[in-house]
């Protein structure tokens, strides 16, 4: 069995409303699909987190390389690829494009063998999952407090159990958002707080100190990801559980920050962090430091349902028995392709998320969804 092609797919949405975290502002909502086709007529398919123009770049500069391989070779084909652009290309990029290509792969092994993809790296846990909320962005001309106050409540009465929230625009608005969210969403729902590392280490000490009474799960990326002796410091300095992980690639990204215990909680990316190879020594890194992994998820049903396979087979905790974990991030922002790209959309209903149980991960994608969301001028 050989590869024969490697396609990239572009989606691309202008918002109409534009809202941004700390750290990015959105225009447009802009996505990449890779689909590696075998000789036989099988297809893979896999997302890469991040720019998509980037992205689609380095999947096509990797291509070259994966046309003739057996895609059954995971490891083998990882390897080759990532030791491609090893000296300039440890991380970023050349790992969120591989990713893309990685999880396309274990698409196409599930397929040959009949199997979903949960059910190769090792069976499956669970058949369905605990969805939080990911929304509360600030969006331009509303104030921004009343407009996370309702959009919380929504989460809430969509039967939702947990949301997360977007802050790291400054202290006492931060703070102002995040009781009125708890106001809104009352004491039973769980509340994390996502902070895309627009504070410096000082604010994201007091922000913590100060938003603890409100009874927040966890603070994700409180300073830069490169910061990890700051990311110590807020961890030691304030109560609320550190969370991060999303902007960190490989083993190697994750050897320090789990080794120094600069996080609670791991949030590695399928599609960003290394696709399904990597992240089950990532995941085996957390574990074997006592760190909780609960993975970041934003993309299409494509990148939703790779998460949701990873997440079917991640081997409970033997001593821990939280009924919410693990737990899956399910973005609520504007997207209109996020389940068009799928002929099956996958949805939640009160707050959970039933696992596909077809071959590879389970999903057939919509070609025209393809199509439709193609960008209308150049990238
Ligand atoms: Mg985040």
């Amino acid at each position: 069995m050989r590869i024969a092609d490697v396609h990239t797919h572009f989606l691309d949405h202008r918002l109409d409303v534009p809202f941004e975290s700390a750290s990015m502002r959105f225009d447009r909502r802009t996505h990449l699909l890779v689909e590696i086709v075998c000789e036989d007529g099988t297809v893979g398919w896999g997302e890469c987190l991040g720019p998509a123009g980037p992205n689609a770049a380095v999947v096509q500069a990797y291509a070259s390389r994966l046309i003739g391989a057996n895609p059954l070779e995971t490891e083998k084909i990882w390897a080759t690829l990532y030791n491609a652009l090893r000296d300039q290309g440890q991380r970023g990029l050349t790992v969120t494009a591989l990713s893309g290509i990685d999880v396309a792969l274990w698409d196409i092994k599930g397929k040959v063998l009949g199997q979903p993809i949960s059910v190769l790296l090792g069976g499956r846990f669970r058949e369905s999952v605990r969805a939080y909320a990911t929304g509360s962005f600030r969006r331009d001309g509303v104030d921004r407090v009343a407009d996370n106050a309702e959009e919380a409540a929504g989460h809430r009465k969509a039967g939702f159990h947990a949301l997360k929230i977007k802050i790291g625009f400054g202290v006492p608005e931060d703070l102002r958002v995040i009781e009125a969210v708890r106001d809104a969403i009352g004491p039973e729902m769980r509340l994390m707080i996502d902070g895309n590392h627009g504070y410096d280490p000082l604010e994201a000490i007091e922000l913590g100190n100060r938003a603890a009474k409100y009874d927040i799960d966890w603070f994700e990326e409180p300073v830069v990801p490169e910061h990890l002796a700051a990311y110590r410091e807020v961890k030691a300095r304030q109560p609320i559980p550190v969370a991060g992980g999303e902007t960190w690639h490989t083993r190697w990204g994750f050897r320090e920050p789990l080794e120094t215990r600069a996080i609670d909680i791991a949030q590695p990316d399928l599609c960003g962090c290394g696709g399904f190879t990597e992240m089950r020594r990532i995941a085996d890194m957390a574990a074997l430091h006592g760190v909780r992994l609960v993975p970041h998820v934003w993309g299409t049903a494509v990148q939703i349902a790779a998460s949701l396979q990873w997440m079917a087979a991640m081997v409970p905790n033997p001593v821990r028995r939280d009924p919410i974990e693990p737990i899956l991030e399910f973005d609520r922002t504007h997207n209109p392709f996020r389940q068009a790209v799928v002929t099956t959309p996958i949805e939640q209903e009160n707050g959970v998320v039933t696992i596909p149980d077809g071959p590879g991960l389970g999903i057939e994608v919509n070609r025209d969804a393809l199509t439709e969301f193609a960008p209308k001028e150049a990238p």
